[in-house]
């Protein structure tokens, strides 16, 4: 045994004792699912991303997949998206049968990058190539260019879909990501993202067909709303099943878990911009990238996502990593570019493919973010960095 220095881990679930408490009282309440819980969580987030139309789903994955399919996603259509992501981001577009391509990320802002979705976009339309959907990436809770994709969407006729599983409680140009510029917007509430259903997804619209389809598809495409019935309905037990959907709904559990956390979201979101402080203060001379800002928006600070400078550091970043580790720090590496995955490989990408997506990826680390993280604990990794690096 090393030692028994307590390990620290990259992300750590906030649960609070009246989270605990919110969760039992559904447990002893007449609904475990499909009660009054969910409504008004999608309610409060609505209000905190001033996103008119919420609707909850299983997880990020499903929302991402019901909002290609409200967005007419199908066999035959094409989506873009980062390769700097999780898989769910690409799979979701495989699920609808329409063909994935991805855009490089900008080195700078480790996002999509507009100039290459421009490029590309020029390139598609005079092969009449153009996509249906693209899905800009948040990564680590720093908006994308969100302004520039909208007027790239307007001008070649495609939808945005903002996958902001990592950005809930950032902001652009000063409001809440997903108020203005996607067509729809994705949350997680995965355990390590910023407010936890343990799982969990959201999709917000201010476009209200968007909506009213995802809520129709998330469970099995049907309706007991007298006023939309297609057909004569036979009596109060009536339902009617107008499209093929899923069974992707949130539990009560998971809803009242969420609706508990996000009374706290403006006090975890300001424990992660203090620990980022603290990071960039204290790592500002080290042989690293650091997480990159912008004026114009503020990051959830979902990951402090730091790039080795492999010129000027000791050790690679395989070394380093594995020091961090056995020093028990639980370091991350976020992402493997999906295009580099044998499913994706199989359908024609290759690593060079997206080449700032692949350095990215041979320099990153991801160190501990969470709210509960000690300054104790902040300082032994910074030390341990700086004394590796
Ligand atoms: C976590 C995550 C997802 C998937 O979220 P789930 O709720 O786990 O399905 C999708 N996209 C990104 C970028 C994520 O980080």
């Amino acid at each position: 045994m090393r030692s028994r220095v307590k390990s620290i881990p990259y992300s750590c679930p906030n649960i609070a004792e009246e989270d605990i408490e919110a969760v039992v009282n559904v447990l002893r309440s007449e609904f475990l699912t499909q009660g009054p819980v969910v409504p008004e969580f999608e309610v409060a987030v609505s209000r905190f991303t001033q996103i008119p139309y919420c609707v909850a789903v299983s997880n990020a994955t499903a929302a991402l997949h019901l909002a290609l399919m409200a967005m007419d996603v199908g066999v035959g259509s094409r989506v873009w998206t980062s390769p700097n992501s999780f898989l769910a981001s690409a799979n979701c577009a495989r699920y609808c049968g329409a063909t994935i391509d991805f855009v490089d990320i900008d080195s700078a802002t480790r996002n999509i990058s507009t100039i290459y979705l421009r490029e590309k976009l020029e390139k598609a339309k005079i092969l009449n190539e153009l996509p249906d959907v693209v899905i800009p990436v948040d990564y680590s809770g720093l908006p994308c260019d969100l302004a520039e994709i909208r007027d790239l969407a307007d001008e070649f006729g495609f939808k945005v879909l903002e996958d902001a599983s990592h950005a809930l409680g950032a902001t652009y140009q000063n409001r809440p990501v997903g108020s203005r510029f996607a067509d729809a917007t994705v949350f997680s509430f995965h355990a390590v993202k910023i407010v936890t259903t343990a799982e969990g997804g959201m999709i917000a619209t201010s476009n209200a067909e968007i909506a009213e389809r995802v809520r129709l598809l998330r469970s099995h495409g049907m309706t007991r709303d007298s006023q939309i019935f297609r057909n004569q309905s036979d009596g109060p037990w009536y339902y009617e099943q107008q499209c093929l959907g899923y069974n992707y709904r949130m539990t009560e559990l998971q809803a009242a878990l969420g609706l508990s956390q996000l009374r706290r979201i403006e006090q975890m979101h300001a424990a992660r911009m203090s620990i980022a402080d603290r990071y960039d203060r204290a790592l500002s001379s080290a042989p690293l990238i650091l997480p990159p800002r912008k004026s114009d928006r503020v990051s959830s600070w979902h990951l402090y996502a730091v790039e080795i400078n492999l010129i000027r550091a000791r050790q690679s970043r395989r070394e380093v990593f594995d020091a961090m580790r056995a020093a028990g720090i639980g370091v991350n590496v976020h992402y493997i570019p999906i295009h580099t995955q044998p499913y994706y490989h199989d359908l024609g990408f290759v690593a060079s493919d997206f080449a700032n997506s692949m350095e990215f990826y041979g320099r990153a680390i991801s160190l501990p973010m969470y709210p509960t993280l000690l300054a104790s604990e902040q300082n032994r990794v910074i030390d341990t960095l700086l004394r590796e690096i």
